[in-house]
């Protein structure tokens, strides 16, 4: 989600990030059934709802770090090799299914929408982005339960 991408990349900003990544010629396990939440279910949904079932992308849980980290990037969307990966923090019973659906959607959003070039840049959340994230019904639910559960989810909970 957006403020936790910037915060994520302290040097290069997200958007220049998603564009000039080199390709991972390796072939990537996907791993979309974690222990408490299934991506492919959630994908699927989210596909036949929002997007006529266009998006053609792969979805996985992340590899865990052990590393904390002060900010995390909860959700990416890796252009080059077409994967979406969430974060496996929020692979917990206790975090709602509605959660990951919200940081799926973002990251199929912008699967689904591309970029716009302004002024010679590279724009990911546009306002055509931004309409089309707020038209979700969890928007509202989801940017509640991201202020109250941020700072446990950065202590690894
Ligand atoms: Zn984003």
């Amino acid at each position: 989600m957006e403020q936790l991408e910037l915060d994520f990349s302290k040097s290069v900003p997200q958007e220049t990030r998603l564009f000039t990544r080199k390709s991972k010629k390796r072939r990537e396990l996907l791993r979309p059934r974690g222990r408490h939440h299934d991506l492919s279910g959630i994908f699927g949904r989210l596909n036949r709802s929002f997007f006529g079932n266009t998006v053609k992308v792969d979805v996985t849980w992340g590899k865990e770090s052990k590393n904390r980290k002060r900010s995390i990037q909860l959700g990416v969307f890796d252009r080059d090799s077409n994967i979406i990966r969430i974060h496996p923090l929020l692979d917990r019973d206790f975090v709602p299914e509605d959660v990951v659906e919200m940081v799926l959607y973002h990251e199929m959003l912008h699967a689904y929408l591309g970029a716009d070039v302004v002024r010679g840049r590279r724009m990911v959340h546009t306002k055509r982005f931004r309409e089309a994230e707020k038209a979700h019904p969890y928007y509202s639910a989801y940017v509640e339960w991201e202020k109250k559960h941020l700072t446990r989810l950065l202590r690894g909970w």
